[in-house]
């Protein structure tokens, strides 16, 4: 038997992928099915998983049945800015765990986890064949002509003679 070598592996080939700074960077949101909610969060208040110590930023929340008042809501909570999410699956946070709010605000455990919660990835992703670096920030190429082309056009002294405008 013989120990494989670099040159036995087929090379992977292809590009890397980075967003263009006028396409707007990737943004990361979590979808939370959630129950036992006693208390809702207000938009901007942070929620802190009570075992896994994910985060994530309320955007939106929407009761679907049942009542903070008697401990029993159910409802779905969109969450910004993520953080402590595993990075490889993008799961985050943990079915039936606890969630916490600051106080003020929603409070330690104002509803439970129901269910498996991933991390959605949306943006628009150029490959590095696309993508032109200039003064230290990425365009696409669409972009890059459109953000700089006055710019050159200024600084080419455009002719104006009759015979350039074909007369
Ligand atoms: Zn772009």
């Amino acid at each position: 038997m013989r120990i494989k070598g670099r040159s036995d592996f087929t090379e992977l080939r292809g590009d890397k992928y980075d967003s263009c700074v006028m396409c707007g960077p990737q943004k990361y949101r979590v979808v939370i099915h959630f129950d036992s909610g006693s208390a809702e969060p207000a938009v901007g208040e942070t929620i802190t998983g009570a075992t896994s110590a994910d985060t994530g930023v309320v955007e939106f929340i929407q009761l679907t049945g049942g009542a903070y008042t008697d401990g029993n809501a159910v409802g779905v909570m969109v969450l910004d800015e993520p953080t402590g999410y595993d990075q490889y699956n993008l799961s985050i946070f943990t079915d039936d765990e606890n969630l916490n709010g600051p106080t003020p605000g929603a409070g330690a455990n104002f509803a439970t986890v129901n269910g498996i919660t991933g991390v959605n990835k949306s943006g628009r992703m150029h490959p590095d064949s696309n993508l032109i670096t200039y003064n230290g920030v990425k365009y696409c190429k669409e972009h890059f002509r459109f953000r700089f082309k006055k710019e050159w056009e200024d600084e080419a002294k455009v002719d104006t003679s009759e015979k350039e405008r074909g007369k």
